[in-house]
């Protein structure tokens, strides 16, 4: 029996709290955290309190930043997100939450979207609250620091085995906020600081009104999105995950796939639709 027949009797009839996290977007470029292969370079992101405090660390934050912008920035949807997309559009489920910070799945057409851990697009300023758009962020450091192939070529200078630890120097410039000098930060949750409660609890009535739940790409290491399965499980509700190994809660789980998400979730689509005569 085919493990994707298995998940698409667990979602359907059901309306369907999805729960998403960085291994959806690796068929679209950008690589998560936990993977397979990805252990061994992974970096200790920065922790907000020393984003917060250190002149230096924000200035090396931006500097890597400002290289690998690009390539998240023109990043495209896979299938596992337009699939999504189409979960929404068959009113399958009150809406994605997502860990990711990519703006993916509004690129792929999903609207009732809940970016848990915050938007790399967007840039806050610290003082006044005030939101820039990232795109604009990189051309003002590029106005002040010199072309980005430049700056990447210098970081890669300072790193000669390619994968060290980068430091800018004290050279690198970041831009303050247009409209009072302040200090910004991406508009993401980093490492030590709290999802807000708002967003939390819109979660926690999608999951109210959920009758099973579906994982997307996601280790669950990270508290904020496990403690949704931990409340699903609490409530007996069926939950499937499909994911490229272990996570966390996979003793939680009604059913794991160890599959891609850009093939399964499309196949569960299809099938979902075929059995509501809507293919
Ligand atoms: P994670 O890296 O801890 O786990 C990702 C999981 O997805 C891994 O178990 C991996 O094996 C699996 N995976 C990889 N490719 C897959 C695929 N094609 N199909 C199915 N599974 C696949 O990610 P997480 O649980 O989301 O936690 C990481 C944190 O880092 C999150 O809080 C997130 O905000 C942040 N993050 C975001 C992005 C992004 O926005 N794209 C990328 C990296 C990290």
């Amino acid at each position: 029996m085919n493990p994707v027949d298995d998940l698409v009797r667990l979602c359907a009839g059901q309306r369907v709290f999805v729960l998403v996290g960085a291994g959806c977007s690796t068929e679209s470029g950008i690589p998560d955290y936990r993977g397979p292969g990805t252990l061994q370079r992974a970096r200790n992101p920065i922790q907000y309190r020393a984003f917060i405090s250190d002149p230096a660390q924000r200035r090396r934050y931006w500097a890597r930043s400002a290289v690998g912008w690009p390539a998240v920035g023109s990043a495209q949807p896979n299938p596992a997100h337009r699939a999504l997309a189409g979960f929404e559009q068959l009113g399958l489920t009150p809406g994605i939450v997502t860990q990711n910070v990519d703006g993916l799945h509004q690129a792929a057409g999903s609207r009732e979207i809940v970016e848990l851990h915050g938007a790399l697009r967007e840039v806050i300023c610290l003082r006044c609250g005030a939101i820039e758009p990232r795109a604009e962020m990189q051309r003002r450091i590029e106005s002040l620091n010199g072309p980005i192939p430049d700056l990447a070529r210098q970081m890669a200078a300072l790193a000669p085995d390619g994968d060290a630890e980068i430091d800018p120097g004290s050279s690198f410039q970041v831009p303050d906020c247009r409209t009072c000098g302040g200090t910004l930060k991406p508009n993401v949750v980093f490492f030590g600081e709290n999802v807000p409660r708002e967003r939390v609890e819109l979660c926690y009535r999608w999951l109210a009104e959920s009758t099973a739940v579906l994982v997307v790409g996601s280790s669950l290491t990270v508290f904020s999105g496990y403690r949704f399965v931990k409340r699903a499980h609490e409530r007996a509700l069926p939950i499937g995950i499909v994911n490229l190994g272990p996570t966390r809660a996979d003793a939680l789980a009604t059913l794991c796939i160890d599959g891609r998400a850009g093939t399964v979730l499309p196949s569960l689509l299809s099938q979902l639709a075929r059995s509501r005569g809507e293919t």
